[in-house]
C-alpha cells in the first residue's frame, strides 16, 4: 500500500495541504441533520459541493416505478418523502469515457441525544461521519485533486445521493430506475465505512417482528397459561443457536473466510408485559437476521417459524410478520470488470471478501447486473455508535488510492 508512484506522491502532498478544509467540509455536512426523512435539508449543501468541482446536482428518482419494484423496501418510514439527487459533470457528454457511479447515502441514523460533533486536527466525530459522510467528501477531493494537478480522470464519475438507505434503500432503487434508459455504467462504488478495504459483495438482511401472546391472569391463582416473557426469553437464545447454525453453514462459502461471524440474528427490541400484578400478556420481539448469497428469504422466515413452535410449544400463539423492515437482498459481483484494479489497490489486496453488513451495493449488480464493490473510510465498529468518527488521515489515504485509481495513466 505504500508503493506510490512519484505522481502519487504529489496527489498525497496535496490532499495534505487540504487538511482544514477537508475537516471542515466533513463537519459542516456532519452539522446537518438528515435522518430519514429530512435528508433535504442537505440540499444547499450538496449543490455547493458539487458546484466546487463543476458539477451540478439534480433531484432525481423514479419513484413510481420504484413504488411497484418487487425490491421496494417495506420500511414504513420510507413512504415519507421522496427525494435523491445525482451528481454530474455541467460539461461533459455522457458516452465520452466509461462512467463509474460513486454512491453516497445521504441520511443517517438517528443520533444519540447526547451525541455532538467535535474536531480535532485528525478526526471529526459526530453521527454520519463515517456512515457515508465523509466518504462523499473524499471522493469530492479526488476529483478536485485531480482538476488542480492537471490530471484527466479515466472514467466519467457520476454520484447517486439517496435517501432511506438505513431503512431498505429505496432512494437507490428508484435513481437506478430513472437513470436506466442511459449508458449502463461500467461500475458503481458504493461507500461505506469498510476501512479501505474493497467488498465484492454483502449479506442480505430481513426483519423480524413476532409477537407472542399469551393470557393475562392474576398472579399466583391457578391455571395461568404459559409465559410470553419467559418464552421470549428462551427464543432469544434459540435465536443465539441459529446465529451459529447459519454462520456454520456459510463459512465455507467463498468470501467469508476473513469474519468469523458474517450473519448476525439481532434482537433490537423487546417489548411486552402488563400489570404489575397480572401474568404477561403479550411480548414483541423485532431484529434482524443475516441472509447468505444462495439463501432464500422463504427458507429463513420458515426456519425461525420452526424454531419458534420447538422452544415454546402450543401454550402460546406466536405471530411473525416479515412484511415491515428490511429485506436486503444479498449480492455477490461475480467479474470486476473495471474495478477489478480498484480492488487489487485496496486493503483486501485483491482478496475477494463478502461485507458482514448490507447496502445499496446489490440494486447495481442485481438491477443492472453491473459490478459493484462497497469501498470507504471508516470503521464499521464506530459507524451508528455515540462516539462514531472517522480518521481524516484514512480519509486522505482513501483519496490517494481513489485518485491513483482513477488518474490516466501517462505513457
Ligand atoms: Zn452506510
Amino acid at each position: 500500500m505504500s508503493r506510490h508512484s512519484p505522481e502519487g506522491g504529489l496527489i498525497i502532498e496535496w490532499l495534505a495541504g487540504r487538511r482544514r478544509e477537508l475537516r471542515d467540509l466533513i463537519s459542516n455536512y456532519v452539522a446537518i441533520d438528515t435522518r430519514s426523512p429530512n435528508e433535504h435539508a442537505a440540499e444547499p449543501f450538496l449543490r455547493n459541493l458539487m458546484r466546487s468541482i463543476g458539477y451540478e446536482l439534480v433531484s432525481a428518482g423514479d419513484w413510481e416505478r420504484a413504488r411497484q419494484h418487487p425490491d421496494w423496501s417495506p420500511h414504513p418510514a420510507a413512504q415519507a418523502e421522496n427525494v435523491a439527487w445525482v451528481g454530474r459533470p455541467r460539461s461533459e457528454p455522457d458516452n465520452a469515457r466509461p462512467a463509474i457511479v460513486f454512491n453516497a447515502h445521504v441520511d443517517v441514523v438517528p443520533a444519540s441525544t447526547d451525541q455532538a460533533i467535535a474536531t480535532a486536527d485528525d478526526w471529526v466525530s459526530g453521527r454520519g461521519s463515517c456512515d457515508t459522510k465523509a466518504n462523499l467528501v473524499m471522493v469530492v477531493e479526488v476529483l478536485r485533486c485531480l482538476q488542480e494537478l492537471g490530471r484527466r480522470s479515466r472514467y466519467c464519475v457520476r454520484f447517486h445521493l439517496p435517501t432511506y438507505e438505513e431503512i431498505g434503500g429505496n432512494g437507490t432503487l428508484a435513481l437506478i430506475l430513472a437513470d436506466a434508459q442511459r449508458s449502463r455504467p461500467a461500475g458503481a462504488i458504493c461507500l461505506e465505512p469498510t476501512g479501505l478495504f474493497a467488498y465484492t459483495g454483502h449479506r442480505g438482511c430481513l426483519t423480524y417482528h413476532l409477537k407472542i401472546d399469551g393470557r393475562s391472569i392474576h398472579m399466583g391463582s391457578e391455571g395461568a397459561a404459559g409465559d410470553p416473557i419467559r418464552a421470549a426469553a428462551n427464543i432469544i437464545v434459540a435465536l443465539g443457536g441459529l446465529e451459529a447454525e447459519l454462520n456454520k453453514e456459510v463459512c465455507s462459502q467463498p468470501g467469508f473466510g476473513w469474519t468469523r461471524r458474517p450473519l448476525q440474528v439481532t434482537v433490537a427490541q423487546v417489548s411486552g408485559g402488563g400489570w404489575i400484578g397480572s401474568s404477561p400478556e403479550s411480548c414483541l420481539l423485532v431484529g434482524n437476521v443475516g441472509v447468505a448469497p444462495g439463501a432464500s428469504f422463504e427458507a429463513i422466515e420458515a426456519r425461525l417459524e420452526q424454531l419458534g413452535r420447538r422452544v415454546v410449544g402450543d401454550d402460546l400463539i406466536l405471530r411473525w410478520s416479515f412484511s415491515t423492515g428490511l429485506r436486503n437482498h444479498p449480492y455477490v459481483s461475480p467479474n470486476l470488470g473495471h474495478l477489478q484494479e480498484l480492488v487489487d489497490r485496496s486493503q483486501s489486496g485483491g482478496e475477494h471478501r463478502i461485507w458482514s453488513a448490507s447496502c445499496d451495493a446489490r440494486h447495481y449488480q442485481r438491477l443492472l447486473d453491473v459490478p459493484a464493490v462497497i469501498f470507504g473510510a471508516g470503521s464499521l465498529a464506530s459507524a451508528h455508535t455515540r462516539d462514531e468518527r472517522i480518521s481524516l488521515l484514512e480519509v486522505e489515504k482513501g483519496a490517494a488510492l481513489l485518485a491513483e485509481w482513477l488518474a490516466e495513466r501517462s505513457i
